[in-house]
């Protein structure tokens, strides 16, 4: 076999080619992944679909990643596991922006990461990403840093009540955030999340109308694909529902997605980046937080668009063209957190009429956890339906989120 032949058929060794100084990975290649949870999983599985193989470093014992790929199994800072990690990978990506600055720029050094680790730099710290949200152009809610009780007094005076304390790093799910009601609450609220001994940052508080995502993917060479936005609807802090389409105007949808864009381009993203963003009733789209990796109000896209939003991320990161973004249905994402896995359970083992009548498809996904713990993200459903209405119906008829 001739050596060009050799490269395309992704022989051993082979399968890394280089145009215009840019390494595209072909199938064959491997992908190391830091972190095992869901979204490596999911991760993995549209990979392999692809050809690719897959290996994901998590301290956990057959993580849900580790399921269905090889796995080391250490703590995510543990430079020796990142190396080892490094020499078995062709290309490196990550699950969880709280990646160990030392282990990113061990891995930077010893491996390919095309995402590079500024981006983590800059999401991994409120402040950061909002100056950086400014910088390419993009409206963030009005905020402060606050570096002391007195500054914080002098701030919530300024925005007035309710404003929202929050850490600048660490935080997730709501936790690490203070919605500071009166004046009243302000030591209490300074103490408690002060104790943390991380920065801290005030909002104004935003009247949103609806909450919105836009999941972008940009590839090295600077190709950026948008998904359809979604409307994502969160009880106690934690996502509940993503409904597509958003029950928004086309042009507000258009533009979330021109933010979106101006975001991975101002940022020099490479593979996703998710947008968080407040729409007001007088119109105004205001960017929330970013998390630059596959997102849960982007579960959606694994049966309703054209290209799911995993299959999205490992062609960027390997340098594949982006693939069509097209919604091929309405759908509503529902999460399932420990408490619904019992309910679902049991009704995927009986026919579901529900869904029979309203012309709706449930698609299950569990991420192979072992413990069903309340509030714990266990795995999600893709309600494909002939209108959002008809899922949403759906997922009320079967009773098992009872909010
Ligand atoms: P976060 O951890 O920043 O995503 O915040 C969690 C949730 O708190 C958001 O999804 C919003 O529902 C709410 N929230 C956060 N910041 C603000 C804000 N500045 N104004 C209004 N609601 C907010």
């Amino acid at each position: 076999m001739s050596n060009e032949a050799d490269k395309l058929t992704g022989g051993a060794g082979a399968s890394v080619r280089h145009s215009g100084g840019l390494p595209t990975l072909l199938p064959g290649s491997t992908i190391g992944i830091l972190g095992g949870g869901q979204l490596g999983r999911m991760m993995a599985n549209a990979g392999s679909a692809m050809g690719y193989r897959f290996v994901a470093l998590d301290p956990t014992p057959d993580a849900p990643a580790g399921q269905v790929a090889e796995q080391i199994v250490a703590a995510y800072d543990n430079r020796e596991a990142a190396r080892e990690l490094a020499e078995r990978s062709d290309v490196i990506t990550y699950e969880f922006e709280n990646v160990d600055a030392g282990v990113a720029a061990m891995l930077m050094a010893e491996s390919y990461v095309p995402q590079g680790s500024e981006l983590l730099y800059t999401t991994q710290h409120r402040l950061r990403e909002k100056q950086a949200i400014e910088a390419a152009g993009v409206r963030v809610a009005p905020y402060r840093e606050i570096v002391s009780e007195d500054g914080l007094r002098a701030a919530v005076a300024e925005f007035g009540t309710p404003c929202v304390l929050k850490t600048a790093t660490g935080g997730y799910d709501g936790k690490g955030q203070w919605v500071i009601r009166s004046e009243d609450e302000i030591g209490e609220a300074y103490e408690t999340l002060s104790r943390a001994g991380v920065q801290l940052v005030l909002e104004q508080f935003i009247r949103f109308e609806k909450e919105l995502s836009v999941i972008a993917a940009r590839s090295p060479q600077g190709e950026i694909k948008t998904f359809p936005p979604a409307e994502n609807i969160h009880v106690d802090n934690i996502l509940h529902l993503s409904i597509v389409p958003a029950r928004i105007g086309e042009d507000v949808q258009r533009e979330a997605q021109k933010l979106a864009v101006r975001i991975a381009e101002g940022l020099g993203v490479v593979g996703l980046i998710a947008v968080e963003l407040f729409y007001t009733a007088d119109g105004e789209l205001y960017v929330n937080e970013l998390a630059p990796r596959p997102h849960n109000s982007g579960h959606y896209t694994m049966e309703a668009c054209r290209t799911s939003q995993f299959e999205q991320h490992v062609r960027a990161i390997c340098n594949l063209p982006l693939g069509d973004t097209v919604l091929m249905s309405p759908v509503v994402m529902v999460n399932v957190l420990g408490q619904h896995v019992g309910p679902l359970l049991e009704r995927m083992a009986g026919r579901d009429e529900a869904a029979e009548r309203l012309g709706a498809a449930p698609k299950v996904h569990l991420y192979g956890k072992k413990e069903a713990v309340v509030k714990r993200k266990m795995g999600h459903v893709n309600v494909l339906a002939p209108d959002t209405d008809a899922a949403l119906r759906w997922i009320e008829e079967t009773k098992i989120w009872k909010v």
